[in-house]
């Protein structure tokens, strides 16, 4: 028996929402990205030991692939059980999409891996203190921890600016080890990112 359809209601052949934008929009090609070269080396720690600083190298690396998509250089990883469930790194200016942060990518793809949206039992290592949105997704996700590297003084909401998991009434407290887990490679990854990028008049950063 075939579907009774409701005239009014159904649109099979609806315009496709790029069809909204100007013309223009739609074809128009960016420029292929052109990041100064990246004088920093990956790195390739021992997979027998499963440290604080074996995962924060395999973020610092993912940092270094954001820098070679001219992406600010900040990488994610999360582990559960000594082993990886998620890699990312910063996709805002390739997505046009300013949610597209390496922990908000990293958790997604966890939770998609795990098949549980809670992160209960896992660590994420971020090259940088995570901003604002990062942080609340970190309590929305119940992450048992969090590390950075490189704390942020200005936007950090772990602990640099201010603190989220330590609102008076928030349901979910995540552990924090602040900075200190190869901080110094992080944080110069970073500054030579936006030096060189300042200097060749290439971002407003
Ligand atoms: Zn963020």
């Amino acid at each position: 028996m075939r579907a009774r359809v409701v005239k009014g209601t159904c649109k099979p052949h609806a315009a496709p929402p790029s069809q909204g934008f100007p013309p223009s929009y739609s074809r128009m090609v960016l420029p292929a990205p052109t990041p100064p070269p990246c004088p920093f080396e990956k790195r390739f720690p021992s997979q027998l030991v499963r440290d604080d600083a074996f995962f924060m190298s395999l973020a610092f690396n993912q940092a270094i692939d954001a820098w070679r998509r001219d992406e600010v250089p900040i990488g994610c990883v999360i582990e559960r059980d000594g082993e990886i469930v998620a890699m990312a790194h910063n996709t805002v200016e390739a997505a046009h999409d300013p949610t597209a942060h390496a922990e908000m990518l990293a958790i997604t793809q966890a939770a998609a891996a795990i098949g549980d949206w809670r992160l209960e039992n896992c660590t994420l290592y971020v090259t940088k203190e995570p901003c604002p949105m990062c942080s609340g997704a970190t309590l929305m996700s119940r992450l048992k921890r969090v590390c950075y590297a490189v704390p942020d003084p200005k936007m950090g909401c772990l602990g640099g600016a201010t603190n989220l998991s330590e609102l008076a009434r928030v349901n979910h407290r995540v552990e924090i080890t602040a900075g200190g887990v190869l901080e110094p490679e992080c944080r110069e990854l970073l500054q030579a990112f936006f030096r060189l990028k300042r200097a060749a008049g290439g971002t407003d950063a």
